[in-house]
């Protein structure tokens, strides 16, 4: 693949490329392709089922593509394992968060910065950063045991940006929570791009969110794309409806 080609925007892109992936017969992404820079917040959205984990996994390196190829500012990091790549400057949620439960909101980011490459000192004053930026140094010293489920999502947010990311790619970070929570964390994703440099690739069910915050929106069925554009164009394009807004998506 030229270098050229995947150059855009000072060349930080993380791009993905006819990525196919399939689990015995069963095309969870089928030929799919998208892009998106630092300055951005690029939604995915798509039914139940429709491929947008797998993506995340492809794009981290948890999961291997059948074909297609990942670059990341240009290199190429298709078959780079997840420590790698994380180090490379991309980071993630789950959509089950994975906090570790005994120790305090602190060290699990500061332990996600460590893990990342940073060292002890950085690390740590990377997550006292994040935590003030969130508005949480309150709870620094907590266990994240003793989180409410709404803290513990914004946590995720957190330990994710813990490790100095290019990009971050959030899996459905509103799920289940309440519409003033849904606010707190649209309010957080807003500012990421802007305050952090990092561009974020948003899954989400939730319509409020996604249509909120996003810049561009790909929407996928089945492991294929089937519009991108952005959010006034979504709504109104008859494919879209068709596929997915018009199927009353969950939590929406
Ligand atoms: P989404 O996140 O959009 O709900 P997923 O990416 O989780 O969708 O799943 C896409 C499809 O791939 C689904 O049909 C799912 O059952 C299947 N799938 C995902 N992971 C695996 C796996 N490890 N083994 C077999 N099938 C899988
Ligand atoms: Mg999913």
């Amino acid at each position: 693949m030229s270098e050229a080609a995947t150059k855009g925007s000072n060349g930080e892109l993380l791009e993905a490329r006819d990525i196919s992936v399939h689990f015995e017969g069963l095309a969870a992404l089928d030929g799919l392709s998208v892009s998106l820079d630092r300055t951005e917040i690029f939604g995915l959205i798509g039914p139940n089922g429709s491929g947008k984990t797998t993506l995340v996994n492809v794009l981290t390196g948890f999961q291997k593509a059948t074909a297609g190829r990942v670059t990341l500012s240009g290199r190429d990091i298709t078959d780079w394992p997840p420590y790698r790549i994380g180090r490379a400057g991309l980071s993630r949620t789950f959509q089950a968060v994975r906090l570790f439960r005994d120790l305090s909101v602190l060290e699990n980011l500061e332990i996600a910065g460590v893990g990342h490459g940073l060292s002890r000192r950085a690390a740590e004053k990377r997550a006292v950063d994040i935590l003030e930026w969130m508005n949480f140094e309150h709870k620094a010293y907590d266990l994240a045991d003793t989180l409410p489920y709404g803290d513990e999502r914004r946590v995720g947010i957190g330990r994710a940006l813990a490790s100095a990311p290019q990009f971050v790619l959030l899996d459905e970070p509103a799920a289940g929570l309440t519409d003033a929570e849904c606010d707190d964390i649209m309010q957080l994703i807003a500012r990421i791009p802007a305050d952090f440099g990092c561009g974020v690739l948003l899954i989400e069910h939730n319509m409020r969110v996604i249509m909120g915050v996003c810049g561009r929106i790909h929407v996928i069925e089945s492991g294929q794309s089937v519009a991108e554009g952005p959010p006034g164009d979504i709504q109104s394009n008859p494919d879209v409806i068709r596929a997915y807004l018009g199927s009353k998506p969950q939590d929406a």
